[in-house]
């Protein structure tokens, strides 16, 4: 079946693999992130079958759910979607990820919860490098601040940044973008002290993933290419 999820999986791996060779980089440094949205639990475990690990949802209630529904322990769970503070108590449980902290009150409550299970969560610090506002991260220039405070933290890791690209039908057009969250993970690796240890770059989708990993991305978060689209 050619729409079949499982063929879609594999061309995805295969576009990731085809971008890795046009710039010299090897596949095994792209983290695969496979966000599955509103699509069934039986897509996922579809996925699981074939041997993937990392899946991203963007709403705390419905990674919840999903994590409960999947007991298999080996699958790391990644919060991708805007980040509320009130909302962490839900996921910090199980989650293994949250790609989307971009203040340090967000910090603070993760560390709190993740304290409680006596368990430490991996984040990211959001960078907002499109001109939409309503995609949220933080400023580039308030990363220092927040990265400073993430230094003595227990139960949290700063592992990395994330960021979205504006929304375009050419990928081209936001190179730029994924250039300036490259140069603000550079320009910020002194700071790497502590629980602060900028290794990973989260940038890239299905519409721009090439583009992405071009320019640095280490992870790359796709939901319509594997799961077909969405109807919202
Ligand atoms: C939905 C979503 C994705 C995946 O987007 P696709 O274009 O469907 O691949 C990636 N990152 C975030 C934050 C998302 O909300």
């Amino acid at each position: 079946m050619a729409n079949d999820i499982t063929t879609r999986y594999q061309s995805i791996l295969d576009r990731i693999q085809k971008a890795c060779n046009d710039c010299g980089r090897d596949p095994a440094g792209i983290l695969l992130v496979a966000v599955s949205k509103t699509k069934p639990d039986n897509d996922l475990h579809r996925l699981i079958d074939e041997g993937h690990l990392h899946f991203g949802e963007n709403r705390a209630k419905a990674l919840e759910k999903r994590m409960e529904s999947v007991p298999d322990r080996s699958i790391q769970w990644h919060f991708i979607g805007t980040l509320q503070s009130n909302k962490i108590k839900y996921i910090a449980h199980r989650v293994n990820w949250i790609q989307s902290v971009h203040k340090k009150s967000a910090l603070k409550e993760i560390e709190k919860r993740a304290g409680g299970f006596n368990r430490v969560i991996n984040t990211l610090i959001q960078v907002n490098i499109s001109d939409e506002d309503q995609k949220s991260g933080c400023d580039p220039a308030q990363l220092e601040e927040i990265l400073k405070y993430a230094q003595d933290l227990k139960f949290t890791r700063v592992c990395g940044l994330m960021g979205m690209a504006t929304y375009t039908e050419d990928p081209e057009k936001v190179r730029p973008e994924f250039q300036l969250l490259k140069n603000v993970f550079e320009e910020h690796q002194h700071l790497n002290k502590g629980s602060v240890q900028l290794e990973h770059l989260s940038m890239g989708m299905t519409n721009d993933l090439e583009v992405a990993i071009q320019e640095g991305s280490t992870m790359v978060r796709v939901g319509t290419a594997i799961f077909g689209e969405r109807n919202y």
